[in-house]
């Protein structure tokens, strides 16, 4: 038995789990929200118990410091030495990182050169990686990219219709994000559809703050909704997905509050999705709760929807149909309004929801018998396969 900390470390985040191994069993699990502000969160789930903390957390530096103290001093383990396997989700790995990997000096320092495709998250995983790597130095530490699963798509999927150079020279391609998660789903999937991973065609639908969708052909990528960065593809919380690249241009040119490219690439980061149209949330259950009385909330819910939509009659044609069609992430998991709408109009495909099992903590299959698409609802667990990638590597 061993202990084992899966770290998903984002631009101002830290999300972790502490696992018992080869049990699999969570020991513990904890957030660090708000790094860089003056009243950064620490919350730690244990024992039934939770600990909840407001602190001044800087850096990423300080967040795994607080995170290794709290381990003690909440005898989540009695020395730190406990923990022997460390993995890490790191989101671009580009053409290099086709699977986990353990993170060598070499290692390391790719993935802070791919920095450029990922600017807000590698930067931070990287230095997360290198302070965990100083305080527990015996134990394995391993990488899992958000890239990885997506490395099998084929050319005509990844590459953009501009002049090679831009490929070639500097790498302009659709990398894809939320890999493990859509890996982990597609493959539990498989298990609850009773066939061979090798025979299926899934169709993931990874929908949280941030979202994307995939086409899985016989377990591997075939396509994904996510580009050169995670801007790319469906409308998100706070992300516009794709638009015409004309757009970047005129609004520098017209918009003062816009200097530059920069400015502009922020804005569709930042400002944009469900907050940008609705003006009042990127959350979508507060989207949900005021469209009824706010008609920039009803838009922003039925562009979302219809983005969603469109993605799977694209998956669809892709791999000339699916065995299922899989919900997961924060809003797939848990909106019963945004599965419904989604599926609704989808019975030409032969999708067919029973309204019966899409219900609050639905898990599994909901459609109806005559479905010929299976609709799934699997809670991701990317943490698990970290923890998994872990033992497998040590
Ligand atoms: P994630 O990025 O997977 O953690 O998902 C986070 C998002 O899930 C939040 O921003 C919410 O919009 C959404 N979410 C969580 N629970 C619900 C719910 N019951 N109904 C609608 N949206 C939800």
């Amino acid at each position: 038995m061993t202990k084992t900390l899966a770290v998903n470390a984002g631009s101002s985040s830290l999300k972790w789990q502490m696992y018992e191994m080869p049990e699999e069993k969570v020991i513990a699990k904890g957030l660090i929200e708000r790094i860089g502000l003056k009243d950064s969160i620490s919350t730690v789930k244990y024992n039934n118990q939770e600990d909840k903390q407001i602190l001044d957390i800087q850096d990423h530096k300080k967040a795994v410091n607080i995170l290794l103290d709290d381990l003690k001093r909440l005898q989540i383990v009695s020395d730190i030495k406990e923990i022997t396997g460390l993995g890490h989700r790191v989101v671009a790995g580009g053409e290099f990182f086709k699977e986990s990997t353990i993170a060598t000096p070499e290692v390391l320092k790719k993935i802070e050169e791919l920095s450029s495709y990922a600017p807000l998250h590698n930067p931070a995983e990287a230095l997360v990686m290198r302070v965990f790597e100083e305080v527990l130095p015996e134990a394995t530490s391993v990488a899992v990219f958000d890239t990885a699963f997506h490395t099998s798509l084929p050319a005509k999927a990844y590459r953009y219709p501009m002049p090679n150079k831009y490929y070639e020279k500097y790498g302009v391609r659709k990398y894809g994000a939320h890999g493990t998660s859509h890996m982990y789903v597609s493959a539990e999937a498989a298990k609850l559809l009773g066939k061979p991973l090798e025979e299926t065609k899934i169709i993931t639908a990874h929908i949280g703050n941030g979202g994307s969708i995939t086409a899985v052909e016989a377990g591997k990528s075939v396509d994904t909704s996510m580009g050169f960065t995670p801007l790319g593809g469906i409308m998100m919380g706070t992300r516009s997905g794709e638009l015409d690249p004309s757009v970047l241009p005129y609004i520098i040119e017209h918009d003062s509050e816009l200097e530059n490219a920069q400015d502009a690439i922020d804005m569709l980061n930042k400002e944009s999705g469900l907050l940008g149209v609705s003006g009042i949330s990127s959350d979508m259950r507060d989207i949900i709760s005021n469209k009824e009385t706010n008609p920039n909330a009803q838009l922003a819910f039925d562009m979302y929807i219809d983005r969603v939509k469109k993605y799977i009659g694209q998956y669809l044609a892709v791999m000339n149909g699916a065995d299922a069609l899989v919900f997961t992430a924060g809003i797939g998991e848990n909106s019963i309004p945004f599965r419904a709408a989604v599926l609704d109009g989808l019975d030409w495909f032969g999708i067919k929801v029973d309204p019966e099992k899409n219900i609050l903590g639905a898990t599994g299959d909901i459609s109806l018998p005559d479905s010929r698409v299976k609709i799934l609802v699997i809670p991701t667990d990317e943490e698990l396969v970290i923890a998994r990638d872990i033992e497998r590597l040590k």
